[in-house]
């Protein structure tokens, strides 16, 4: 249980850890190592004073503190559909909104609701290996896509239903991929939802990184081209992802599905946090200027490791979130670079972690958010000269 627990800090925990990545975890908690491996957000920046705050006003009233409605309180509802109808071009109801345990169990309510087993489901790959894990226990057949600098490469996904395949579901992170750092364009995303309105699939726009760009904010959402669009978010990622608050945005009969199914899984989410989630997200100067702060801070970060690399990799261009995607352009076996990487006192994860069927052998993920751009410019100069070493060898 503990390397589990540990293994659901770096986003990793949900498919079960190579060995190598399970003597990750351990060893990047010796403080010699300056640990690119995570995929938390910085604590610093987790607003705690504002939540207890937050605490104390939810708590004046004796309901925070009693069960809620089951797709969650009405009142975070009313506060999260104004944010979605503001983010795109439809206006989003409150009864479109189910409030989740992180947007995670949003992920695994939804596979209960749309899938039978051996039903086919689509992934970009590299892969969210946390969606991976909940489409595995739902026993779907999986396949995938490559991501590009653009995000999904939808054409391909449109050779794979001209040869006939019928997808349930395809799963996409549109903004700031975890662990691919791509966004997808806005061409790509009229393009997918155009797909989907004509053969019938589902899509999971997996948002949990949106607002955390850092020059321009992304294009909007997928969900704005087509009603065959389900939209996932969560608080975890610009509050704090111990409250677990998460939400899904679908059309009414698949809410009411989920809620069915979340009623037989937890009757409902925390009355308390979700309180606290919706006097923070209601709170506009507040959250603007809190949001400001994550962006500058995890921005001026990345600007830390993007480039830092120079030829010999071929990194994507970092415009927001968490992590630095870099491809090694004379093959590096990042595996076996990890083993040098340690012994430089650098930790980052190997991208065979993230592949599906692909070959990733010449892959990494650098999350940048926990370390400041001084730690960074050390991990960097580490890296290079584990890479460097590995040469030799
Ligand atoms: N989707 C993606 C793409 C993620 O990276 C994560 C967090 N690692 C999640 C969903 C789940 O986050 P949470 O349950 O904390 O909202």
């Amino acid at each position: 249980m503990i390397v589990e627990a540990s293994a659901a800090t770096i986003g990793l925990a949900l498919a079960p850890p190579a060995p190598r990545i399970r003597d990750l975890l351990t060893i990047t908690a010796r403080p010699e190592i300056v640990s690119l491996a995570g995929g938390l957000p910085d604590p610093d920046l987790i607003p705690r004073t504002r939540i207890r705050e937050a605490g104390a006003e939810a708590l004046a009233r004796p309901d925070a503190v009693q069960y809620t409605e089951t797709a969650g309180w009405f009142g975070l509802r009313e506060v999260i559909a104004a944010r979605e109808s503001a983010a795109g071009s439809r206006s989003v109801d409150p009864r479109e909104v189910v409030v989740t345990h992180g947007s995670q169990q949003a992920l695994s309510l939804l596979a209960q609701v749309l899938l039978d087993p051996g039903a086919t489901v689509v992934v970009e790959e590299p892969a969210y290996t946390g969606a991976l894990q909940v489409f595995r226990l739902a026993e779907a057949r999986i396949l995938t896509v490559p991501l590009d600098a653009d995000g999904m490469r939808t054409d391909r996904l449109e050779e794979l239903l001209d040869a006939g395949e019928r997808p349930a579901l395809v799963h996409t992170v549109s903004n700031f991929h975890n662990p691919g750092s791509a966004t997808m364009s806005a061409a790509r995303r009229r393009h997918l939802a155009a797909l989907a309105d004509t053969y019938g699939f589902w899509v999971i726009e997996d948002d949990p990184y949106g607002e955390i760009w850092f020059d321009a904010a992304p294009p909007a959402p997928v969900a704005d081209h087509s009603d065959r669009v389900i939209r996932l978010s969560s608080a975890s990622k610009i509050l704090a992802p111990a409250l677990r608050v998460g939400w899904l945005r679908a059309p009414r009969p698949v809410c009411a599905a989920v809620e069915l199914v979340k009623q037989g899984a937890d009757l409902c989410g925390s009355t308390l946090t979700q309180r606290i989630a919706a006097v923070m997200l209601s709170d506009g100067p507040w959250l603007a200027g809190h949001l400001e702060r994550i962006r500058g801070a995890y921005g001026a970060r990345a600007a830390a490791v993007a480039g830092a690399f120079g030829d010999r990799v071929s990194a994507t261009v970092i415009g927001g979130g968490m992590f630095c995607w870099l491809e090694f352009r004379d093959g590096t076996d990042t595996a076996a670079l990890l083993e040098a990487a340690l012994d430089h006192g650098v930790a980052f994860v190997p991208g065979s972690a993230f592949a599906v069927g692909g070959d990733h052998r010449a892959t990494a993920r650098l999350c940048f958010t926990t370390n400041d751009e001084s730690a960074l410019a050390e991990a960097v100069d580490r890296l290079a000269a584990a890479h460097a070493s590995a040469d030799r060898r």
